[in-house]
């Protein structure tokens, strides 16, 4: 057979990577996970598996894999991926408990818009949480009102209140916890449990916990999408997507990202598998660098208010401490005075970077304006917000950095 499951001479049923799987904790299962469903030889990594075209053994057997399911795990022809995809999609799938299986796109946005594409059509309504990520409100905004579906905003702090935006076109919510730039933590399990009453599909952008310390499929989430970009990928040199649904959703997701023609290189693949198996120890520095220096800010007399979800003050706090098991290295802080004094104080950083995209092992600093991106929920909490990504470097290092960063910007109003 022509596929790419062979086991190399001396593996198979009984080689280590087919022992049947005890239950095991996540940062066990992110070292184990998707490698005994994808053998491709008694090695730890799947192997870049790189084919477009399938050969066929003769036209009987060509014949005969046009009856396979489009999810069977052997090799038809490139769009529908091969072992090194597989071993990716199918470790995510077994971070998430209750998750029937994941798609891989190759952008965390190609992923949104593609889940959403799956649950929605002409003539209903979207409501989205007015603290989205903001190419997923430019999305809703343009392209989904250019095909007859309407996006209404909610208050990221709706909890099971959300019932109230509901009509009988309501067919889908797309939540995001935290919120992007703003880090409100929202009801996901009351929220889930209000839209399931009414049949309407709940997706959660769930980018910045992972499941490693959100397993959102269990907490009443439907789709739970991530920018594999950031904390998966981990090391700012891959862009992808994934897209991980529970039963009820999965056949939508999988048709969908097919029929759109979605699919992850390979070489991408492998990569942002290689990055899992490191990301637990990654979010556990990031997680303890960040609080490091969140506390450090909050107690600078600059500093009006630290937005960050293991903070007391967070909105949503006790979100976060019942459902999360943990918090990553992205959070912003509002800096008293202007956006001019903001930028003063970035400036003169020199080992925070200035860019885009987070999750990566470096620290990024970045000013962010909410005020343009809300319309249910206008933010009012300060003109100079500045967004952090901290990386691993050592943390007495990055407040140096910081503590430089105020004096270039003190005599800035
Ligand atoms: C970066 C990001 C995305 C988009 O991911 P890309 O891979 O950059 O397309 C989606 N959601 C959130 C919260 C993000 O931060």
């Amino acid at each position: 057979m022509g596929h790419g499951r062979r086991h190399a001479k001396g593996t198979g049923p009984s080689g280590l990577t087919q022992k049947s799987k005890a239950p095991t904790k996540p940062d066990t299962q992110l070292i184990t996970g998707g490698r005994s469903k994808t053998v491709t030889g008694p090695v730890v990594n799947p192997p870049v598996w790189r084919a477009s075209t399938h050969l066929y053994e003769n036209v009987a057997h060509l014949e005969a894999s046009k009856n396979m399911p489009a999810d069977a795990r052997e090799f038809f022809y490139g769009r529908r991926g091969g072992p090194t995809q597989w071993a990716l999609a199918d470790a995510l799938t077994e971070m998430e408990p209750g998750a029937a299986g994941t798609m891989l796109y190759p952008s965390g946005v190609a992923a949104i818009s593609c889940a959403l594409l799956a649950v929605l059509k002409p003539g209903d309504v979207l409501l989205m949480t007015d603290s989205a990520y903001d190419p997923s409100r430019s999305f809703a905004e343009g392209f989904l009102k250019r095909f007859g579906i309407e996006t209404r905003y909610f208050d990221p702090m709706a909890g099971g209140e959300i019932s109230a935006y509901f009509c009988y076109r309501t067919k889908a919510i797309l939540l995001e916890s935290p919120g992007s730039l703003t880090f409100e933590i929202q009801d996901i399990p009351a929220i889930c449990a209000a839209a399931q009453a009414k049949g309407i599909c709940t997706l959660l952008d769930n980018t910045w916990a992972t499941p490693y310390f959100f397993t959102a499929i269990e907490k009443g989430v439907d789709i739970s999408i991530l920018a594999a970009t950031k904390y998966i990928v981990g090391h700012s040199d891959v862009m992808a997507g994934t897209v991980t649904a529970n039963k009820k959703y999965w056949n939508k997701v999988a048709q969908t990202a097919r029929a759109m023609g979605q699919v992850l290189s390979p070489d991408d693949a492998y990569l942002a598998a290689r990055g899992l198996r490191t990301m637990a120890v990654r979010l556990r520095q990031h997680e303890a660098s960040a609080m490091k220096i969140a506390h450090w800010l909050n107690g600078r007399d600059e500093v009006i208010k630290v937005l960050h979800p293991a903070f007391p003050d967070c909105l949503g706090h006790a979100h976060w401490r019942r459902d999360f098991t943990g918090s990553s290295g992205l959070f912003s802080f509002v800096l008293n005075g202007s956006k001019a004094k903001a930028a003063a104080l970035i400036d003169a950083l020199q080992l925070f970077g200035i860019g885009y995209s987070w999750g990566g092992f470096e620290s990024l600093a970045l000013p962010v304006h909410p005020e343009k991106f809300r319309s249910a929920k206008p933010w009012t909490g300060g003109d100079a917000l500045i967004r952090l990504q901290i990386g691993l470097e050592d943390c007495a290092d990055l407040i140096a950095d910081l503590e430089n960063g105020f004096a270039a910007a003190k005599d800035i109003a």
